[in-house]
């Protein structure tokens, strides 16, 4: 067993909207221009292309599956936000709704955004860095 914590404050929440485009690549602009080392984000929307996965600790990599026949619910996206090669770092999951009303979803790896509406609750304090871990294969904070 190995446990890490550290104590942060609440400090501000930023209210995003995303309207088309690449999920990441709009996030990480948001968490550069407003400087966001470390916080809590969620959202709902909805995707119209997304790739979620899931990590194998024997192969130590991660599994995408691609869904290209949204639109696709956002029923809930929940993450994190920390540090990793001096960058900020999102590491977010979600659960998804299909034409069906059918749930699935698991670690995001790609998506194209129809609508995004995110809260980001930033965290002040020492940020957490990601750093590669031999035992898992990940990238974990240290
Ligand atoms: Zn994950």
């Amino acid at each position: 067993m190995n446990v890490l914590t550290r104590t942060f404050k609440e400090g501000r929440t930023e209210v995003v909207r995303i309207v088309g485009g690449d999920f990441f690549e709009a996030l990480q602009k948001v968490l550069e221009e407003k400087d966001i080392k470390m916080g809590k984000v969620s959202f709902i929307g909805s995707f119209k292309k997304v790739k979620v996965g899931y990590y194998d600790d024997k192969t130590q990599s991660y599994v995408g599956i691609e869904f290209n026949e949204g639109p696709y619910e956002v029923i809930a996206g929940e993450g994190n936000i920390s540090m990793k090669d001096g960058k900020p770092f999102p590491h977010i999951h979600v659960a998804l709704g299909d034409h069906q009303g059918k749930m699935f979803g698991g670690h995001l790896m790609e998506a194209e955004v129809l609508l995004v509406e995110m809260f980001i609750e930033v965290l002040e304090g020492q940020p957490l860095e990601r750093k590669p871990d031999e035992e898992t294969g990940l990238t974990i904070w240290k």
